[in-house]
């Protein structure tokens, strides 16, 4: 591999203000969040020395061994895959922010764990805005109820909503996803949800485009990272 970790990070920022700019939105209204699951210690570490402090991570059994490898960097982890409800006590002790909240038994064990641990932590409610069977998350019309309850939870601050888009070719059934998630963050704002600011939506190979549809933070691996093929098996 030519680039060097900070050659492709620098990149990245420039692309995300160069979109911001397309979109007529302010550079800097965009947040990255840097994905490393997948990628060695090493790479986090270097990352690290460029000013990287969050790392969207997918498995809690990698955010446990990096975690211990990292210890003197003090990263900030972000939970941004499917959590098994029987892994809240580990996401509770390590994660700042779990963006793949999904499903209310999931709140109730990391409500529990929280407490125990004396901890709050940010959350994002993942939805299901694409047609896919496979994609996790939250059926939107869902959202409401489960907004809900989740105000009765003092450990967990909703910060706003996160998803996939549609993995495809087809720039108008990718953004299709998008705007439903903002379409819905600003109906839920509009019906009292007044913390519901934050859209995670965007990745490597689709970012420019949600934040044409108004994302607030994109979460990228690879372009950042390099290929994640190249990192054999996990
Ligand atoms: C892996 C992953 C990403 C980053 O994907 P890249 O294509 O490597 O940028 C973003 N969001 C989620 C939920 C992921 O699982």
């Amino acid at each position: 591999m030519s680039d060097s970790l900070e050659t492709r990070l620098a990149a990245v920022r420039r692309r995300i203000d160069l979109a911001c700019e397309r979109a007529g939105r302010a550079p800097g209204e965009v947040a990255l969040l840097a994905v490393s699951k997948t990628f060695p210690p090493e790479a986090l570490r270097q990352a690290a020395g460029l000013g990287v402090r969050r790392f969207g991570e997918s498995r809690m059994q990698e955010v446990r061994q990096k975690d211990s490898e990292l210890a003197d960097l003090k990263p900030e982890w972000v939970l941004i895959g499917h959590l098994q409800t029987n892994k809240a006590k580990e996401a509770a002790r390590l994660v700042s922010e779990v963006q793949s909240l999904d499903r209310w038994p999931l709140a109730e064990a990391l409500d529990a764990r929280l407490r125990l641990e004396g901890r709050v932590i940010d959350v994002l409610v993942q939805v299901k805005t694409s047609p896919e069977p496979s994609k996790f998350g939250l059926e939107p019309a869902a959202l409401p109820a489960f907004l809900e309850r989740l105000g009765g939870l003092q450990t967990m601050r909703v910060k706003g909503l996160m998803t996939m888009a549609v993995n495809s070719p087809d720039e108008g059934a990718v953004r299709a996803c998008f705007r439903m998630l903002r379409e819905l963050r600003d109906r839920m704002r509009d019906e009292g949800h007044a913390g519901l600011e934050r859209l995670s939506m965007g990745m490597s190979g689709d970012f420019e485009w949600a934040i044409q549809e108004g994302s607030t933070e994109v979460r990228i691996g690879s372009a950042i990272f390099g290929s994640r093929s190249n990192q054999g098996s996990d």
